[in-house]
């Protein structure tokens, strides 16, 4: 590695031994090359003076001209403070300092022209700044106009480490004498994707001469960042294409256009067509398919896979559906089975509770193609389960269920089966193609027509009577509606409101014979679960009091109300995916967030943003806030903690150019000859393991 990067941090003027040690623990600085990447979070612009009359509760950081006209100390010793009253000419404010108050005293001279700078505080209608910084109005116009700001720890700041301690350090490094960052990608990849080179764009992101300048380096450091970002998974994806010889489906399509011409209950919508454009090209391309089809909850994901189902059995091969759980399984095997009756198909039903007798059965119709299609949970990975030859593999909800189990279901098919794996996590494209590694990868971007927002709100648990008075309102319009608890059990501990009293509960605010309450969770034998879900979804029940076992995939149109009790308790996507089980009908649909009223930051942080959006892939954005994205990928290793300026959810184009670039780089210079640079420093790169296999 380039030796003027490779230099321990503690050799950086400004720096010694005692600030290494604090810049290396608390943000992780050991090398000069980490203080280059240690990035601002924000500018700012230290040509603008402002005055006091344009303060708002909005402000931010900001400078004001003026003069300090009196000074007083006040309180005792705990409570002592200077007080200096500041003057822009108009108005005036106080500036406070609790420490340091003998030296502030010093420096300030009653009348003279200075410059404070920081953030203002609004206390009971006054405006105040805390620990300004001060300055001379002619040191002021000397510096930079765009100034950068550092985040810091409360460590660092204890031990006088603050955002300019940082920048100072950091443009110490920059203006080095042996200040050197070589190139890493060609001139022709620079040129083509309009990267200004690197060693300008440390320069322009710490010290920026203007906005523009600002641009330039933060774009190409998000390219850098998706670019090392996607570079595996796209690699490992080529050589799988290249390796996987598949099953060819030719243009046989008899059920298919037999069921979309005279069955398809409705109008597919264009993002629909699309994908089943994209399956059909994989199935008929003699390569194997590996898919991940994704979509926001009620998008619609079900009616793809039954027509690529079809598309299977149009050229004589089997398929099997994979749901994460028993009450999934049977809702698909519900909903699926009219559809295929409709064509005379036969398709089976394989859970963990089928008896024995039936499964022997099903085993001999699987082996004889007499089913074409099963579905099934994870009891479908059994040995025992055999097809006569199995040519289509969908996996609902793949984010239960590991690569392992994956690879297995594959295993049953005597040539390699086509792949398609379905979810409604909502994330990024790009950090779907890192937690789904090497899948190609299909998006349903739009909801079916005519879908109403659902109306969200968040009650505290006070209200739950008024809520219950809403509830009663909607069933008597016909509606039904969906109570959730986070828990089955009752946990002294915890303070939740547990199923079983909530439940009794219900069941004397919606007396019986008026009201149907019914009740389900995990733990019911799987015929009873079955049956609670079939009186629900031909309408008998009216409320339905749940666990979580309802939060993926139940489609049921008439409910229109979903209330989650202690909704803080639960996840951001899982409050998504709950809230998704309404609005699949042509009512207004609610849903109801019920809390305590003690709730943590975070939790109140989560419960807005589900009041505030309906988008899965914003709630996953706020998620990733929250979470942090290594916690959501589920491993370190998705490399997404590498993302220091690239947002996974913003900066879509940018990734998108990247994955173009890497493309055309694997395929132009798989062994990398003529980009020798780029070969060395990811070999260098720490955490790169994926490397050997390239060269
Ligand atoms: P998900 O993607 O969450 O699995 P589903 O496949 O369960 O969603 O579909 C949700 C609901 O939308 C179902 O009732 C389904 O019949 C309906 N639906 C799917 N596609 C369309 C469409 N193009 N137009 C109208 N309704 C649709
Ligand atoms: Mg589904």
């Amino acid at each position: 590695m380039n030796e003027f990067l490779a230099s321990d941090i503690k050799f950086l003027k400004g720096v010694g031994a005692t600030r290494a040690e604090i810049l290396q623990k608390e943000i992780g600085l050991f090398k000069f090359q980490d203080a280059l990447h240690y990035f601002p979070f924000r500018y700012v612009d230290r040509t603008k003076f402002y005055s006091i009359s344009e303060i708002d509760s909005d402000t931010s950081y900001i400078q004001i001209k003026g003069k300090v006209i009196r000074i007083e100390e006040m309180g005792t010793t705990h409570t002592k403070r200077l007080v200096a009253h500041f003057f822009d000419g108009e108005n005036e404010i106080e500036l406070l300092w609790f420490k340091g108050i003998t030296w502030i005293k010093k420096l300030l001279k009653i009348g003279e022209e200075i410059v404070i700078f920081g953030k203002p505080n609004h206390y009971k209608g006054s405006i105040n700044f805390t620990h300004p910084e001060l300055d001379s109005v002619a040191n002021r116009l000397k510096t930079a106009p765009l100034e950068a700001v550092y985040h810091t720890t409360d460590m660092m700041k204890t031990r006088r480490v603050e955002s300019k301690i940082v920048r100072q350090i950091i443009q110490n490094a920059l203006n080095h004498e042996r200040y050197a960052v070589p190139e890493i990608f060609s001139p022709e990849l620079c040129e083509k994707y309009k990267l200004i080179p690197r060693s300008k764009a440390f320069k322009y992101i710490h010290q920026p001469p203007s906005h523009r300048h600002i641009e330039a380096a933060q774009y190409r450091f998000k390219f850098e960042e998706l670019f090392f970002l996607q570079f595996p998974f796209i690699r490992k994806k080529i050589n799988r294409r290249e390796a996987n010889q598949g099953i060819t489906f030719g243009k046989d399509a008899l059920l298919y256009n037999q069921f979309v011409n005279q069955h398809l209950p409705f109008e597919l919508t264009d993002a629909q067509e699309r994908v089943l454009q994209e399956i059909t090209t994989d199935l008929t391309s003699g390569k194997q398919m590996s898919r991940l089809l994704q979509g926001d909850v009620g998008s619609g994901k079900t009616i793809v896979a039954f027509l690529s189902v079809l598309r299977a059995i149009d050229n004589g091969y089997q398929a099997s559906l994979m749901a994460p759980t028993e009450i999934l399984a049977i809702q698909h095997f519900m909903g699926l089975k009219e559809l295929a009756d409709q064509l005379h198909l036969k398709i089976g039903l394989l859970t963990g509770s089928t008896t024995k007798k039936e499964r022997v059965t099903l085993h001999e119709k699987l082996l004889s193609g007499e089913i074409k299609l099963l579905i099934g949970t994870h009891a479908l990975i059994e040995d025992v389960v055999k097809f006569q030859n199995l040519g289509l593999v969908i996996i609902d909800e793949q984010h239960r269920f590991g690569v392992a189990q994956r690879a297995k279901l594959q295993g049953k098919g005597k040539e390699n089966p086509h792949v398609l794996v379905m979810t409604a996590t909502p994330i990024p494209r790009t950090l779907a193609m890192s937690m789904y590694g090497d899948l190609d990868y299909s998006v349903i971007d739009e909801m079916p027509a005519g879908r109403k927002e659902i109306k969200t709100v968040h009650r505290f648990g006070f209200a739950r009577e008024k809520v219950h008075e809403f509830v009663k309102q909607e069933i008597i319009k016909g509606r039904q509606a969906y109570i959730v608890y986070p828990l089955i059990e009752e946990s002294e501990k915890l303070n939740y409101k547990d199923l079983n009293n909530g439940y009794d509960e219900l069941l004397v605010s919606f007396p019986r014979p008026t009201y149907q309450v019914e009740m389900l969770h995990g733990k019911m034998k799987p015929s009873d679960k079955e049956a609670k879900m079939k009186d629900f979804s031909d309408g008998k029940t009216h409320l339905l009091v749940s666990t979580t076992v309802i939060e993926v995939g139940i489609n049921v149109p008439n409910a229109s109300i979903m209330i989650i009790e202690s909704a803080e308790k639960f996840g951001l996507s899982q409050l998504h995916q709950l809230r998704g089980r309404v609005g699949r009908g042509a009512a207004q649909s609610y849903c109801i967030l019920l809390s305590s009223k003690n709730l943590s930051a975070n939790a109140k942080t989560r419960l807005k943003a589900m009041v505030h959006t309906s988008s899965g892939f914003e709630l996953s954005e706020i998620d990733m806030q929250l979470r942090g994205f290594g916690d959501i990928a589920g491993t370190r290793q998705s490399g997404l903690d590498q993302l220091k300026l690239a947002s996974l959810h913003t900066d879509g184009h940018i990734a998108e150019l990247a994955r173009n670039a890497i493309i055309e780089l694997l395929t132009q210079d798989p062994s990398f000859e003529h980009h020798p640079a780029l070969y060395h420093f990811m070999k260098d790169k720490q955490g790169y393991t994926d490397w050997e296999n390239i060269a």
